[in-house]
């Protein structure tokens, strides 16, 4: 019995649990999703909300500047570049059989300063939220201040009496801890045994605790959490309700309309954008879709990606479990070579917040991540790590899908092949070359021959 029902009776209700049982490969486009201003009511977050936390960044931008050089070149913005992969794009096509032109798009977050993944906006942003309250609080800082006055004794002496913990399978801890180390907070990140040693290395080396759990990111988190409960000089990041996490990755939105118009492509009805998200616990893509929704409103289609062995953010959506579910309840292993996406039950708040603004989900391989890994190299000299590589597979799902997603959406032929698809590639910047290495080889050894 799973959550009151047998097995069988949750594949007669939801018939696509049995492919997800087996491993496979699967799409599924949300029927309930709705226009942007209705969808809006769902989330208890506004746009204010966003600009309050875009603001609150370029306050630390000076100061970033001063303890991060290598932000000195985008004046303290956290920021990546937006490129074209045409000669990837080209390479699926051949294997996936698509023969139209395709505009392909890849959002550089694996080459994100500070930390090397996506987890440099909403975890750096966080760290920074609760830096500036304590120094608020305590009179050392007002708004308009310079904000290099954080790296000076007063305040680095606040944040050394201060802890900041987090649970994370290595990216998320990356970026609280390396931020939170340098503004001189004690800082410990709770890892699961799925967690790559290089990151434990790495973070070890900038001074963070690194505690090491037997059990997946769901236990880590859980360890984590119980033990900052019990020290109330201890703020505990919690990935899967955070808000302030959502707001900085939703500052993304705003970031990326920007570089749209400077790179002059057009997102309107004529000119659909779909953009493919990585999902682990689903705050990172979530806030991302909440942001980039506000920023191109109904024209931007955000579609999740999974491994087929962590499935959660589909699963939960797709049968209204959310939280509820952990997909090892259905015999599905959560485990997968995607250590950032290796989460078994999804955050609650995303799931119900967000489900109507999220046009759909799809799962794929390791094997498929790997190839597509090796793809991005050969084409487009990009080092990717696997879990950075679920959103490559998005754009051949979307434009061979026969389950109704396109007539859905009510796009003509036009807007249909003028449309861009942007692969937001999350992370990898950072892996060591030896770990790269065995990655690329992986690749070579399952890519589809033809
Ligand atoms: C964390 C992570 C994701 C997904 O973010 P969530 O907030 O867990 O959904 C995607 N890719 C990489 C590389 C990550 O580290």
């Amino acid at each position: 019995m799973v959550y009151g029902k047998t097995i069988a009776d949750w594949v007669t209700a939801f018939p696509l649990i049995k492919p997800l049982m087996k491993g496979e490969a699967i799409a599924w486009f949300n029927p309930a999703i709705a226009p942007i201003a209705q969808a809006l009511d769902d989330i208890p977050l506004t746009a204010a909300d966003v600009s309050d936390a875009s603001a609150r960044l370029q306050r630390f931008a000076p100061y970033l500047m001063e303890v991060f050089p290598e932000v000195t070149k985008t004046n303290g913005v956290i920021e990546s570049e937006l490129i074209r992969v045409d000669a990837f794009s080209r390479e699926v096509q051949k294997i996936t059989g698509i023969s139209h032109p395709v505009s392909l798009l890849l959002k550089k977050d694996s080459h994100l300063p500070i930390a090397g993944s996506v987890k440099a906006r909403g975890g750096i942003y966080e760290v920074l939220f609760y830096a500036e309250k304590l120094a608020l609080q305590e009179g050392l800082l007002k708004t308009t201040d310079d904000y290099r006055l954080l790296n000076q004794a007063a305040c680095r002496a606040l944040f050394s009496r201060h802890k900041i913990a987090v649970g994370s399978t290595g990216n998320l801890g990356m970026s609280i801890g390396i931020m939170a180390a340098k503004l001189g907070f004690e800082a410990t990140v709770h890892m699961s045994s799925d967690a790559r040693q290089w990151k434990k290395d790495k973070l070890r080396s900038h001074g963070v605790v690194v505690v090491e759990h037997a059990g997946d990111y769901g236990q880590a988190v859980e360890q984590g959490r119980k033990n900052a409960e019990s020290d109330p000089l201890c703020h505990f990041v919690d990935d899967e309700n955070s808000m302030t996490l959502f707001l900085g990755y939703a500052v993304a939105g705003e970031r990326l309309k920007a570089q749209f118009v400077e790179a002059a492509i057009r997102v309107d009805a004529e000119h659909p954008l779909f953009v493919y998200l990585p999902c682990g616990v689903g705050g990172g893509p979530g806030g991302i879709t909440f942001g980039l929704k506000l920023a191109f409103g109904d024209h931007v289609h955000c579609i999740f990606a999974e491994p087929t062995q962590s499935p959660c953010m589909l699963m939960g959506v797709y049968t209204g479990l959310h939280d509820k579910l952990a997909v090892q309840d259905f015999g599905i292993t959560n485990h997968t070579a995607a250590d950032g996406l290796a989460v078994g039950r999804p955050s609650g708040f995303v799931g119900t917040a967000m489900q109507r603004m999220i046009d759909g989900y799809y799962t794929l391989t390791d094997d498929e991540m790997f190839s597509l890994l090796y793809l991005m190299q050969k084409t487009e000299h990009l080092q990717l790590e696997p879990s950075a590589l679920a959103g490559a597979a998005g754009f051949s799902r979307v434009l061979s899908e026969k389950q109704g997603y396109r007539e859905r959406l009510g796009l003509s032929d036009t807007a249909w092949s003028n449309a861009n698809h942007l692969i937001w590639a999350t992370g990898g910047g950072m892996v060591p070359t030896a770990e790269y290495e065995s990655y690329l080889a992986n690749g070579r050894r399952v890519i589809p021959k033809r």
